[in-house]
């Protein structure tokens, strides 16, 4: 896991919202957006739970207030999941301080997801 106070995520988290499919990208968490843990006080096991359960199944949680969790098999994809979530993070604040950002639809995310599954291998188009 990383676990990281970057500062789009962070700034995402204070205002406790998820981070919706403002590019393709987001599929990094697995799904079509990235929601956000209740907020507990940090080292509790409120924190943990709450985080785990805004999780689920997916690669990446924002934590409330705080920052984000990022998971996977190994630290570098943990890494690389961290780091293309507070690059969607900063496009997505960026976007709403220019505008009403446009929002990829479901059906492309589940695509994109789907693709992501097989990340570096060779995909059909
Ligand atoms: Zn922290």
């Amino acid at each position: 896991m990383v676990h990281m106070h970057s500062v789009f995520c962070t700034t995402l988290s204070a205002l406790n919202e998820p981070l919706p499919a403002v590019d393709y990208l987001v599929a990094f968490s697995g799904d079509k957006e990235v929601k956000c843990a209740k907020y507990a006080t940090y080292g509790t096991v409120e924190l943990a739970e709450n985080a785990l359960e805004a999780l689920g199944n997916q690669n990446a949680v924002l934590l409330a207030n705080h920052g984000l969790n990022a998971v996977a098999g190994n630290m570098m994809m943990a890494f690389a999941i961290a780091e293309q979530i507070e690059f969607c993070a900063e496009i997505y604040i960026r976007a709403r301080s220019a505008g009403t950002p446009v929002i990829l639809e479901d059906e492309e995310m589940a695509r994109m997801v789907k693709r992501f599954a097989n990340y570096g291998q060779k995909v059909e188009v």
